[in-house]
């Protein structure tokens, strides 16, 4: 039944028989007088908060009629829109005396954080005066769906509450920010999911259609992002948008409204360990007494609660850590979900949704209150983290990060733009400068520490954010223990590895011509040498090179290039370098190519001669005529969402290529032979070989050997290099067994009821009796790890020697030999593969001289593996060109019949 289909009336009628409330005494907040000029959700949607899951539109009219009926006390700012076109509101809620003044609270706002300007006695003057910012956060993960009716309830508390002093008091000392929805596109996903499965009445069992979301479930927005591990790489436009906001009121508090799995309870700050070293202790301490003050009240109404475990806020891409960099205190509230309107838990309780809503109603009230008792230390502390941010840059050993000029200076752009996005001053040098003995060039960027935002700086660009000893050694007991360990996400996000941007320090702040920079990513490219008569060039190895030849295939432009580097007229071109040829163009190609060269970023050279002295000429047979690739990706069950989502981002909207998504169940029958390649990302569960089935891997295999390029990622080489699949010779490593384990093992105990027995003499003996055998090595966390990369591959064509590549997991293969195939990147040696982040002993020994890309031809087609995922979080652009060489540069060697 869709009650959104009938009439308000009868949907009042209808009404009388479904709410729940009838049944017990259930309240969302004692002793409330309401003002009944404030409308209700009742009044607005038609059921009881907490009685249906909002939709994303439902939630939008609701606090637009509150905005209409307090206009005094409300202001809606509609930050951004989700790529499905949804748009996502902040509503501004304060007293009408605050209200009045919103800009000043603003401008109050930015002149405190920056001490700077702004000394001891003017701050002191401010803080005396300003409303403290709580920014109260809902539902980045669109399956958490409780918080979002929990904003809801908040809004219309604050603004219709009577005789409530608390309510009075937070409207008076703060202004509360309300995001009812970071993530609608994953939202409206959940709920379709949902009420498509309705029946009678909301389903409990697990086993129910609406407890099993179907691929790719709602917690992911459109391109199946975590956008909570989004925050300081920003690559989707939800959190752009939400960051840019969030910079111009700087919060004192930052609260992510989260669930959790069905069986837990609600948890809440503090946080627990790992911290990350570069916040200050006054950041915790108050964590303290949000947690307190939410525990207060969950007492006062006998709801369960648990502190200091599971959750950290190491990493610092998370919305309960991003915010604490410019200095506000953030956290995560995390409550246990009802994944619908009720589901029974594992002690045969039935959580009701609206128990979810009203204890994420109950924290955010709460939040605000501790933010108004404690306006004015907040504020201070703030004043302060920024002060002492910069008398910490100004007595640390790195004063000053450098970019310099480099090949890859896109990237070095792209870094500048992304720092200067979040509050981090990057200057640009208008002349040559010295740096502790080296001289740079003008372009170079330079950041210095002596900023308000130097934790974050050091946090973003050092090589090392360093957990503390004890938590490791724990982790390490825990591991020879056999326990899962406690790390909750990658131990390495430096951006300089990571973009694979070279990346100087320097102990003194230089002098020289700088000027400040903004927050563009791409910077226009240009043409040089004028009109071109025999060729234009475009220099290979960068993300604008690429963008330019996925545009210019699009656009129907010849395109070839060379598969060797080059020398032309006195100029040395890279290999993989993009040869347009006028004679094989149209008229308009000049045009098109000068249009391309300012849209992509890249970099144009005309040249008049085609005469070349080194490497190949412009007709060699190692230069590749390009086709536009028909690129088809494996899509559903079983690959894994997040990979599928981000490598078909990167593709489609950092270089402008379109991808064909198709369900694996129907890849396996489909005629492929439109398709020049095809991507198989990370996978889950039973995996590729099971879904396919023996024939429709035959149909995979067929397409291959006629021509097609194959190229899976990350645990995706486990399909390719099966014995049963085998278009990978290369194969997956089990653990390596320490021989004292090996030899301590009963060879024969699985077959006989009983065994010989024995003495156990020493604790060590015991030991290796009772060492769990692991199959395969452990899972790593997140580690950053150096390749190097085999130059004279096609593969490998404008990619720097080495790169960085995030290790997840305990996937290791076996190399290629020579005779099947190509190394083309492979992980350094033990002593050098590290270059971030906690790694386990025996997965470093093992990582070590195995391959992280490999080739195979197979019949007139290519199979190329990434043992390791290189579009996670779309944030490793380091690996990007290889990833674009596969696609196109595959494209053009393989060789089908045409
Ligand atoms: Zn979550």
């Amino acid at each position: 039944m869709h009650l959104r289909s009938l009439s308000l009336a009868t949907l009042m009628v209808l009404s009388i028989s479904l709410p729940l409330q009838a049944q017990d005494d259930f309240e969302y907040w004692p002793d409330t007088n309401y003002d009944p000029a404030v409308p209700t959700v009742f009044d607005v949607l038609g059921y009881q908060p907490g009685e249906r899951i909002t939709w994303h539109r439902d939630a939008i009219r609701y606090f637009h009629a509150l905005a209409e009926a307090a206009p005094d006390r409300v202001e809606l700012v509609e930050y951004a829109r989700s790529w499905q076109n949804r748009e996502l509101i902040y509503a501004v809620i304060s007293s009408a005396e605050n209200s009045a003044r919103l800009s000043e609270a603003k401008a109050n706002m930015q002149a405190l954080a920056d001490p700077r300007i702004t000394d001891d006695a003017a701050a002191s003057r401010i803080i005396d005066e300003q409303p403290a910012v709580t920014w109260l956060s809902y539902g980045v993960h669109g399956n958490e769906i409780s918080s979002t009716d929990a904003s809801m309830l908040t809004a219309y508390h604050l603004l219709a509450s009577r005789g409530d002093d608390r309510v009075d008091s937070i409207l008076q000392n703060t202004i509360v920010v309300i995001d009812p929805m970071q993530n609608p596109d994953g939202r409206d996903r959940f709920i379709h999911n949902f009420v498509t499965a309705e029946g009678l009445l909301p389903d409990s069992d697990r086993l129910s259609a609406e407890h099993d979301e179907p691929w790719p479930g709602g917690r992911t927005n459109h391109y199946l992002f975590d956008m909570n591990r989004d925050w300081f790489i920003q690559t989707q436009p939800e959190t752009q948008g939400r960051t840019k906001a969030m910079l111009e009121w700087y919060p004192v508090a930052y609260v992510d409204a989260h669930e959790m799995g069905s069986d837990g309870t609600y948890f809440f700050a503090p946080e627990a360990i790992p911290y990350n070293p570069h916040l200050a202790e006054a950041q915790r301490s108050s964590l303290q007494l949000f947690g307190r003050n939410n525990a207060r009240y969950f007492d006062m109404f006998g709801f369960d609660y648990f502190t200091r475990e599971v959750y950290d806020a190491f990493y610092p891409g998370y919305g309960a850590s991003w915010p604490s960099y410019f200095g506000s205190i953030a956290m995560t509230y995390e409550q246990a979900s009802s994944r619908g309107l009720v589901v029974r838990q594992y002690d045969g309780n039935d959580l009701h949704y609206r128990y979810a809503v009203r204890n994420h109603f109950v924290t955010s009230l709460a939040t605000a209150e501790t933010v108004s008792e404690n306006r004015q230390k907040f504020l201070q502390e703030f004043y302060e983290y920024r002060a002492s941010a910069i008398e910490e840059g100004e007595d640390e050993d790195i004063r000053a990060y450098i970019l310099p000029v480099q090949a890859d200076q896109a990237a070095a752009n792209k870094l500048a733009g992304l720092l200067s996005r979040q509050d981090i001053e990057v200057q640009r040098a208008l002349s040559s400068f010295n740096a502790c003995g080296e001289s740079y060039q003008p372009g170079a960027y330079l950041i210095r520490t002596d900023q308000p935002s130097k934790r974050f700086i050091r946090t973003l660009l050092d090589s090392e954010v360093g957990m503390e000893e004890d938590f490791l050694a724990e982790q390490e007991r825990r591991r020879e223990r056999n326990l899962p360990d406690e790390i909750y996400d990658v131990t390495a996000w430096s951006l300089p590895l990571m973009m694979n941007v070279e990346t100087d320090i320097c102990g003194r702040i230089p002098s020289g011509d700088f000027e400040l920079v903004g927050t563009d990513l791409v910077q226009p490219g240009s043409v040089a040498g004028g009109r071109a008569s025999v060729s234009y060039l475009v220099p290979w190895g960068s993300a604008p090179a690429v963008r330019f030849l996925a545009r210019a295939l699009r656009e129907g432009l010849a395109v070839k290039s060379n598969d060797k580097a080059f020398t032309n007229i006195g100029n040395e071109y890279p290999a993989g370098t993009l040869i347009l040829d006028i004679s094989d163009n149209p008229d308009s190609v000049h045009e098109t190519v000068n249009r391309l060269a300012t849209e992509t970023g890249a970099n144009v050279v005309a040249v008049s001669d085609s005469w070349v002295t080194d490497g190949p000429s412009f007709g060699s047979a190692n230069v590749v005529r390009h086709n536009e690739p028909k690129v088809a990706m494996a899509w559903d069950v079983p690959t894994a969402s997040y990979s599928a989502g981000n490598t078909r981002f990167v593709i489609e909207r950092q270089f402008d290529f379109p991808v064909t998504a198709i369900r694996v169940d129907i890849l396996g029958s489909a005629n492929l032979n439109r398709y020049q390649v095809l991507i198989l990302p990370l996978m889950n569960g039973a995996g590729y070989k099971t879904v396919l089935g023996e024939s429709g891997i035959e149909n995979l295999k067929t397409w291959v050997r006629q021509g097609g390029v194959i190229i899976g990622l990350g645990n995706a080489t486990r399909f390719l290099a099966d014995s049963d699949v085998d278009l990978l010779s290369i194969r997956r490593e089990r653990a390596v067994i320490e021989k004292e384990v090996a030899d301590s093992e009963n060879a024969d105990a699985a077959e006989e009821s009983a065994v010989d027995g024995q003495y156990i003499t020493s604790i060590d003996q015991y030991e290796a009796q009772t060492h769990a055998l692991e199959n395969y090595p452990d899972a790593v966390a997140g580690v950053l790890v150096r390749a190097d990369v085999d130059q004279e591959h096609w593969l490998s064509a404008g990619v720097a020697p080495v790169l960085n590549v995030l290790v997840r997991g305990g996937d290791v293969y076996t190399p290629v030999r020579l005779s099947d195939g190509f190394n083309v990147a492979r992980f350094q040696g033990p002593d050098e593969l590290l270059a971030s982040g906690y790694i386990w002993e025996e997965n470093r020994r093992q990582l070590a001289y195995k391959p992280f890309v490999v080739s195979e031809s197979y019949g007139a087609g290519e199979v190329i593996a990434f043992t390791q995922d290189p579009t996670v979080r779309a944030y490793l652009d380091g690996l990007n060109v290889m990833l674009m060489n596969a696609i196109f540069r595959g494209a053009a060697h393989a060789r089908p019949a045409r």
